[in-house]
């Protein structure tokens, strides 16, 4: 049962200096050992007495952690310990990935983003994260540190549940990649909260769409739909309907429908699952109708 006061249980502080100190003593302590960066989930959910770890793992002083940067041929990399302000407010993520810049400052509140990280908020897992899934639509993957040395693990295939991922005991995600998004694309992400600041989504819907000489419809639209299954969903369907049909206003309601039924939600304090489904059908239809409009 939650106590009406909680607070913070007694853990050690570790500061590691490599990242090959990190992942050993991570992996040595697999049941007992945490990392945190922005700590925005880490120690609401240790107050809360969910999470009961004997250490904590800051890693955000790790060489790398803390730069973002462009490469016009391999695209954006985010360093793990770079906040969401710092992302919102970054000429080369403006620039490039306007989506992004949307997402990361649809998170709560100026403070809250001051210490919230994209990659805490990645290998958090919640469904119900904001900047999931603009990383999901631009098709982006991650840079983990684990005792093997280094990987890439793409976003795609990585959420296998509630704070579920293809992370292992040892792993540190030093960096998130995006690659260069599609000639002229646009996006956007329409967020359903219950107030403007600080709250989690409703629902969310991110879609990124450009021409593509390569499918019937001469279009490709990626989607991705926050808060509404175990894990962030692409309705694949929907993206399949938009690539195949001449796009039209029913063409968009037909696709905005297929993202509906793929939707799986669940009932809770923030919304009923009937009325996240009919939310994920109509802010589909805006967000592509929005999109379309800007890439036709
Ligand atoms: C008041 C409040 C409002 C919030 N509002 C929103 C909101 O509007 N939208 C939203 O999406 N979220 C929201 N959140 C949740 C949270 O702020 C985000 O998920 C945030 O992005 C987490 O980043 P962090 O750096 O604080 O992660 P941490 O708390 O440091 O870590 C989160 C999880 O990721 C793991 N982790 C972190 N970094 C790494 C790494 N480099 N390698 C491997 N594992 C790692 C940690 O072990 C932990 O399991 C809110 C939280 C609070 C307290």
């Amino acid at each position: 049962m939650l106590t009406a006061h909680p607070g913070l249980p007694e853990f050690d502080y570790i500061k590691p200096k490599t990242l090959a100190e990190a992942s050993a003593f991570l992996a040595e302590h697999s049941k007992d050992a945490r990392i945190f960066v922005g700590g925005t989930d880490v120690f609401v959910r240790m107050r809360d007495g969910f999470w009961k770890e004997k250490y904590l793992v800051d890693v955000k002083g790790l060489e790398g952690m803390k730069s973002v940067s462009f490469d016009p041929r391999a695209g954006l990399t985010i360093g793990a310990a770079v906040n969401m302000n710092q992302i919102a407010e970054s000429a080369e993520v403006k620039a490039h990935y306007p989506l992004l810049a949307e997402a990361a400052h649809s998170v709560a509140s100026f403070q809250l983003r001051s210490r919230a990280t994209i990659a805490g908020n990645i290998c958090n897992a919640s469904p119900a994260g904001d900047t999931i899934g603009a990383g999901m639509v631009f098709g982006g993957s991650l840079s983990v540190h684990g005792v093997g040395g280094f990987r890439r693990e793409p976003l795609d295939g990585f959420f296998l549940g509630p704070g579920r991922t293809q992370l292992q005991a040892g792993d540190v995600v030093t960096a998130v990649h995006l690659p260069l998004p599609p000639k002229g694309a646009a996006g956007k992400y329409i967020k359903l909260g219950r107030n403007n600041i600080g709250d989690l989504a409703i629902i969310g819907v991110t879609a990124l769409g450009w021409r593509d000489g390569e499918t019937p419809s001469g279009y490709r639209f990626r989607i991705a739909l926050a808060s509404v299954a175990p894990v962030p969903l692409v309705p694949v369907a929907a993206e399949k309907i938009l690539a195949e049909k001449p796009i039209t206003d029913a063409v968009i309601a037909e696709a905005a429908n297929a993202a509906m039924e793929a939707a799986t939600p669940i009932d809770d304090v923030r919304g009923s699952a009937r009325y996240r489904k009919l939310m994920v059908r109509n802010l589909t239809k805006q967000a592509v109708a929005e999109v379309w409009g800007r890439i036709q």
